[in-house]
């Protein structure tokens, strides 16, 4: 045996197949506050790569709730909810987000990849199908397989194929179809109005993750359900509080015995520590802001629009985005990367994304518009990336 070989050595192996297929990820690190103007590396940026789509997540209004809350409550939670965890602010939360959502109750996790992958495997087990779009959150993705559910994955947004699927499956005790409300790399939406429609003639719950609509779709800023009009027909409604709500966690809306069963059942809200109860008190301010401020929602999606419309003139392929989330889908790692380098050489980061969080052949460009966008800011964008489909051509 060869004494010079280490248990762990595979890894710098599989670290230098990634290197050379253009896939290792790195940490950048941010100096300073996040908003639309950072500072990255030691450089500064207009800011593309965030999903602080409301603006909030440096808003002194959140700030203020969160030292008026570390005065009476300190910092740490120190117990998971069902012991000692859940405080006071936690429970306002709660009762705060089913009001928003207009649901009988809702609770809330430490992230919403715990509130996803702990609600799918709440509803779903043995003997029971999941049905999961291809374009999933990697937290529902993994929910399924904590279920230990049979999972069939249908072709991304293709309801024709689901419907063939929910129909084969008749075997089963239970059925639950997840989805995304806004997809977090494409930025489309479901199509929500299929997903009920089939859900109600298949007796299947229907769980929609709005993590990239809380706060920016519909009129209230419930989520794409809203925006559909669909609220009372998406069974369970995950959302989470670290994107357009400036905060961090997640959460889950809907009926009285659904919250209960998720805290007799969900294992990341059993076996986790509770959010501190400071965040819990930021995410309050930050639901106060999303109703009394309806404009950032307006103003954001109304310029989404217009960058969309400038971005498929300039001939890129923006895929079907109808949201702040725009890809320009370059096809290879490699493209996408020295895209992401060249824009970030001009003063604007936008993140490259690669597989696995996309599928092979779809590296893009992912672009987050956000309330604190300006016009210039979003001009400077145009410019520049006219600049580079000019020379591409
Ligand atoms: N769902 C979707 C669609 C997401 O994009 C994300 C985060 N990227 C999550 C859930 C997880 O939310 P959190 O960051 O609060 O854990």
């Amino acid at each position: 045996m060869n004494n010079t070989h280490q248990p762990l050595d595979w890894i710098d192996e599989q670290l230098g197949t990634l290197q050379q297929r253009g896939l290792c990820r790195g940490l950048s690190t941010r100096q300073g506050a996040q908003s639309v103007r950072i500072v990255i590396d030691g450089q500064e940026a207009i800011n593309f790569g965030s999903n602080d789509y409301l603006s909030l997540a440096s808003d002194p209004r959140l700030t203020a709730a969160v030292q008026s809350a570390l005065h009476q409550y300190g910092w740490g939670s120190g117990a998971s909810p069902l012991v000692t965890g859940h405080a006071e602010p936690h429970r306002r939360l709660e009762q705060r987000l089913a009001e928003f959502e207009g649901t009988e109750a809702a609770l809330v996790f430490s992230s919403g990849f715990a509130a996803n992958t702990g609600a799918v495997a709440a509803l779903a087990a043995v003997g029971d199908v999941v049905f999961t779009d291809r374009k999933n959150h990697a937290s529902l993705i993994d929910g399924c397989r904590l279920s230990r559910a049979d999972v069939r994955t249908y072709p991304h947004a293709d309801c024709d194929m689901l419907e063939r699927l929910l129909a084969k499956t008749s075997i089963h005790r239970r059925r639950l179809i997840v989805s995304d409300g806004v997809f977090s790399m494409d930025g489309d939406l479901a199509p929500l109005k299929e997903l009920v429609e089939l859900a109600q003639r298949y007796q299947a719950m229907l769980l929609v993750d709005e993590a990239h609509a809380t706060g920016v779709f519909g009129q209230r800023g419930r989520g794409a359900a809203e925006h559909f009009g669909l609220e009372d027909r998406v069974h369970v409604r995950v959302g989470t509080l670290s994107k357009a709500l400036g905060c961090m966690g997640g959460f889950v809306a809907g009926t009285r015995s659904l919250v209960q069963w998720l805290v007799n059942r969900a294992r990341p809200y059993i076996f986790s520590t509770a959010m501190p109860a400071a965040n819990a008190a930021a995410a309050m301010a930050a639901l106060d802001i999303v109703e009394n401020e309806p404009r950032r929602r307006v103003e954001l999606l109304a310029r989404a629009e217009g960058f969309r419309a400038r971005l498929a003139g300039q001939g890129w392929n923006i895929g079907r985005s109808a949201s702040q989330i725009v890809p320009i889908i370059v096809g290879e790692p490699s493209r996408a990367v020295a895209l992401s380098a060249a824009l970030r050489e001009r003063g604007l980061f936008v993140p490259a994304i690669r597989p696995p969080t996309v599928p092979e052949g779809e590296s893009c460009l992912r672009i987050s518009l956000t309330h604190g966008h300006t016009e210039e800011m979003i001009a400077k964008l145009l410019e520049v990336l006219e600049v580079h489909k000019h020379n591409e051509v």
